[in-house]
């Protein structure tokens, strides 16, 4: 198998499972009870959070532990509209994850006015749009990081200070870009970030929520006193210690530094073998992993069929939207023509993708696609 999908999800590192398995097998205490098993999870828990928050230069007590980065995000924008009530504006952008877009259109159909900024061709923030939608009735902005499609980069730093001047609260959606891109939230004007585990080599089902300093939030789940009342419910401990390794292993070891290097050359080389190829956002700043490439005129769906049977995952768009034959709503907003649209796969790598791999795909798809362009020939006449 090669797998090149690791934006949907990736691969936990060896140390990621037994640190979770030895968790789940002598660490089974609840980290609230007050004996001293219990006390030695709470400290296990609060030593993930310091390798958490050093990932993204915060404090440890800046982090709250979630069920991953739909319900940071969902904690994010709800618990802080939940105590402003005096705005009734959102500002977002229109190529955000189906997690903020949901949670968004909810808030919409509550009455909230929302302005979402489009992009240009290349997947970049029209800036004077996002400046100007950004008014003094603006309760939160909130703005994706990296890409889950294209990988484009926004340059969050500089339009959450030009939200926060006009007094909107920020939200930071990194689940795709932590590990990936250096980030330093202590330089960053935004209150809150969500990260996600399992797109850093940690498990699926848990993530994190920054939460600046004496920033105020309203709980989305209460019960008990957890995550110093901001999550009630008890800690999925071997989650969050998994988080925890993943975290510091994405610090300490800069795994990204060839990656970047594969997919270019990837990219280059698919551009050379197929004609009507086409890298959507190249010409933006992206994250190192992550290539859209639309395949004009054959369709995405069965691309991925034939791939899969070769063995080669990849996916079409995010994952979640595929199986579904609507173009993704970031290539729409980016204005790419509909027959390369239709025809986008987004191969992400991760540091375990190796060159070899990529050349096997490289000389695989020209093949594969001049079957479909047979196919749909034929289908046409
Ligand atoms: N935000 C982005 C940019 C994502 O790519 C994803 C997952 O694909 C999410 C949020 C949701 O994260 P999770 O799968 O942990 O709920």
């Amino acid at each position: 198998m090669i797998y090149l999908d690791n934006n949907a999800t990736t691969m936990p590192l060896p140390a990621v499972v037994d640190a979770m398995a030895a968790s789940l097998r002598n660490d089974y205490a609840n980290p609230s009870s007050v004996h001293q098993f219990g006390q030695s999870v709470r400290h296990s828990i609060e030593c993930a959070r310091e390798q958490v928050a050093s990932l993204i230069g915060a404090k440890p007590r800046e982090i709250v532990f979630t069920s991953g980065g739909t319900e940071s995000i969902n904690l994010a924008i709800r618990g802080a509209l939940a105590l402003r009530p005096d705005r009734r504006r959102i500002v977002t952008t229109s190529v955000e994850h189906s997690a903020v877009l949901r949670v968004v259109e909810q808030l919409e159909g509550e009455g909230y006015s929302v302005e979402r900024v489009g992009v240009d061709s290349q997947g970049r923030l029209d800036e004077p749009h996002w400046s100007e939608a950004l008014t003094e009735d603006t309760a939160l902005a909130t703005i994706i990081h990296a890409n889950n499609e294209t990988g484009v980069v926004f340059d969050v730093a500089r339009f959450a200070s030009v939200a926060e001047t006009c007094g909107a609260i920020v939200h930071i959606d990194a689940v795709q870009s932590a590990g990936k891109v250096s980030i330093d939230v202590s330089s960053m004007a935004a209150a809150f970030v969500s990260l996600s585990a399992h797109k850093f080599h940690g498990p699926k089902g848990v993530g994190a929520l920054y939460v600046r300093r004496r920033t105020r939030l309203a709980p989305l789940i209460v019960g008990g006193s957890q995550e110093s009342l901001r999550r009630g419910g008890t800690e999925h401990v071997a989650g969050i210690l998994g988080m925890g390794v993943a975290a510091e292993s994405m610090r300490s070891e800069d795994p990204y530094a060839e990656v970047g290097r594969l997919r270019d050359s990837f990219e280059e080389a698919v551009l050379g073998a197929v004609s009507f190829a086409h890298v959507n956002g190249c010409d933006a700043p992206r994250i190192c992993n992550t290539s859209n490439i639309g395949f004009e005129g054959i369709s995405a769906e069965a691309i991925l069929i034939l791939l899969s049977e070769a063995g080669i995952c990849a996916s079409a768009g995010a994952a979640c939207s595929s199986g579904s034959l609507e173009p993704s709503h970031v290539l729409k907003a980016m204005g790419i023509d509909e027959r390369v649209a239709h025809g986008a796969i987004r191969f992400s790598l991760s540091r375990f993708t190796t060159r070899s791999e990529l050349d096997q795909v490289v000389k695989l798809l020209p093949k594969l696609l001049a079957r479909l362009t047979v196919l749909s020939s034929s289908a046409r006449s």
